[in-house]
């Protein structure tokens, strides 16, 4: 296998294909984790994605990334920020531990030099969903102008649409997108369990193409920056947010394989976040298959059973 270029952007060897990958061991760990299952790019989540509890990496940690970055076949890095922050909420102490650590995530996102921060637009919890999207948005820019000079931009992610969650419909996402107003340093995410689970028809012919025009509307580039390909485990329009392997749930190769290609052909990249097992075979089959969808051959690493 060729080293990637410098920039690791075009240049590699391997297509941008990835997986959500563990920092288990060290954030240096994740080069030889994703070469190991072929990966082009990664994605990770910088501190338990569960705890409040928030450590920007200090510098030998830094710098065995940046060793470990500069030997691997790849170095695009997503990061998927906590589950915890809720931009939008009208708790004043949710709010402000928000804003915190969003501020952290982006730091840390920079000093890694991510492609992308990955953020659900945040929850209404029950509220108004208008007063809900400025919160967040002024919330998200108050942030952004903090963090000078531009670098990793925040990817808002769309949700699955269950109950008060933001950002499950082109239309709110494009108003979030709007009154956050710095188009330069934000862009989307899209995931396909969220979008099947939210109602949107993946199986129409050119359905992804529609809505990738809708979805990303208010954004310069006029297309999402990452893909998050998954299977759903539930039906069209459940609104439950459940990750299923590809192939292995209710949208089916077929309509992956139109999302593979349309991403494919917009050199935007794709992560899974499929179910894993105990040991790496889930994350291997999910990659073949992947590989199999956009008509490329499987790489060696990922090949065998
Ligand atoms: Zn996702
Ligand atoms: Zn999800």
């Amino acid at each position: 296998m060729t080293k990637g270029s410098s920039s690791g952007r075009t240049g590699g060897s391997l297509p941008r294909f990835g997986l959500h990958v563990s920092t288990a061991g060290g954030l240096d760990r994740i080069f030889p984790r994703g070469e190991a299952l072929a990966c082009g790019t990664v994605q990770i989540f910088s501190h338990s994605s569960r705890s409040w509890e928030f450590a920007l990496p200090d510098p030998p940690v830094l710098a065995a990334y940046t060793t470990a970055r500069s030997r691997a076949s790849f170095s695009d890095v997503f990061i998927h920020a906590s589950y915890l922050i809720n931009m939008a909420s009208d708790d004043p102490e949710i709010a402000r531990k928000s804003v915190e650590t969003l501020e952290k995530e982006l730091a840390t996102a920079r000093l890694l030099g991510a492609e992308g921060l990955v953020l659900h637009p945040g929850s209404a919890r029950g509220g108004e969903r208008s007063a809900a999207v400025l919160r967040a948005a002024s919330r998200i820019r108050e942030v952004l102008d903090r963090l000078p000079g531009g670098g990793t931009p925040l990817l808002l992610e769309n949700t699955a649409g269950a109950g008060s969650m933001l950002g499950a419909t082109p239309e709110e996402m494009s108003e979030i997108l709007s009154a956050i107003d710095r188009p330069e340093q934000t862009g989307i995410c899209l995931d396909s369990c969220h979008l099947f689970a939210s109602g949107f028809d993946l199986d129409e012919e050119g359905a992804g193409q529609e809505l990738v025009s809708r979805f990303c509307e208010a954004l310069p580039g006029g297309r999402p920056s990452l893909w998050h390909l998954n299977d759903a485990l539930y039906p069209r329009g459940s609104g439950r947010d459940r990750h299923a392997g590809l192939g292995e749930g209710h949208i089916g190769l077929p309509a992956l394989g139109q999302i593979v290609r349309l991403a494919v052909a917009s050199e935007t990249p794709i992560v899974l976040e499929t179910p894993k097992g105990d040991g790496d075979e889930e994350d291997r089959r999910n990659m073949r298959r992947l590989f199999s969808l956009a008509g490329l051959p499987v790489p060696a690493e990922i090949a065998s059973e």
